[in-house]
């Protein structure tokens, strides 16, 4: 067995292993209403999709709110274009995961910038939980990497308890995933010390907080047709070797994250005053 085979099936040994870890929602938990707010046009499928699909078959109410336009992700095309064509990626995807146009809320805060729009944006995602009352948000993890994530995270929990409102909380990682042994990891590690803290202390986090699961074996095909409308985070738009693509994360190994079995989540109330 040559070595990059050997170390593919010990990370595959370890997934499966760690699966056995989390505690699983059941169908009567998926039926609580919920937003999903996610930073951009993709991440409400990567990190919640099977979730979404399986709370929606449970008979749960959802709404998925974007907060950025996504017009960012590729410069090979005009940001204006780009804008518009990921708004009907993110609405053909969220048809696939059962969620009809009426219920996808786009706030459109220019893509890369959120951090630039806090407070307004804060009052905007106050108004939209006020209106639909959820049991339960899910947002990105507080520290996934890219500044829109954890941003995102903020911005929700900062309304929350502007509003004094009272949910459940689910957040789910994206680049998080990116470290070993889920992927090959960064390539930038170039002695021991900087590998443990950039994959070895993020595994021992991951292990940690996100302890919850929820099943996903049986909508995969379902997450997977849903990934598939995002088409411009897919495939080259423009043919083009530097049209970057998903795939292309860590040798594709960084996608499989996102189509294992379960989906999981660090799960924990905020309570209104
Ligand atoms: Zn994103």
């Amino acid at each position: 067995m040559n070595k990059s085979l050997l170390k593919s099936s010990l990370r595959r040994l370890y997934r499966s292993l760690v699966n056995f870890r989390h505690i699983e929602l059941d169908s009567k938990q998926l039926e609580g209403s919920a937003i999903i707010f996610a930073p951009h046009q993709d991440d409400e499928t990567l990190g919640c999709g099977g979730t979404i699909i399986r709370k929606k078959q449970a008979g749960a109410d959802l709404k998925i709110v974007f907060m950025t336009d996504g017009s960012s992700s590729h410069s090979l095309i005009d940001s204006q274009e780009l804008k518009a064509i990921r708004r009907e990626e993110a609405l053909a995807a969220a048809k696939k995961l059962g969620v009809e146009p009426w219920d996808v809320i786009f706030l459109e805060v220019k893509d890369g910038k959120l951090s630039n729009n806090i407070m307004p944006t804060i009052q905007r995602v106050s108004n939209i939980i006020i209106d639909f009352l959820p049991q339960e948000i899910f947002i990105p993890y507080g520290e996934d990497g890219p500044p829109d994530h954890n941003v995102t995270n903020h911005i929700v929990i900062a309304a929350l308890k502007k509003c004094e409102f009272s949910a459940t909380i689910y957040e789910y990682p994206i680049w998080f995933w990116n470290h070993w042994p889920w992927t090959q990891g960064t390539s930038k590690e170039k002695n021991l010390l900087s590998f443990f803290k950039s994959n070895l202390i993020p595994e021992l986090n991951l292990q940690k907080e996100f302890r919850t699961s929820v099943y996903i074996g049986d909508v995969l095909e379902r997450k997977q047709a849903a990934l598939n409308e995002h088409k411009s985070q897919f495939s080259e738009l423009i043919p083009h070797p530097h049209w970057w693509t998903l795939q292309r994360v860590s040798q594709g190994e960084f996608l499989e994250c996102f189509l294992q079995n379960y989906e999981l989540f660090c799960q924990y109330k905020i309570r209104g005053i």
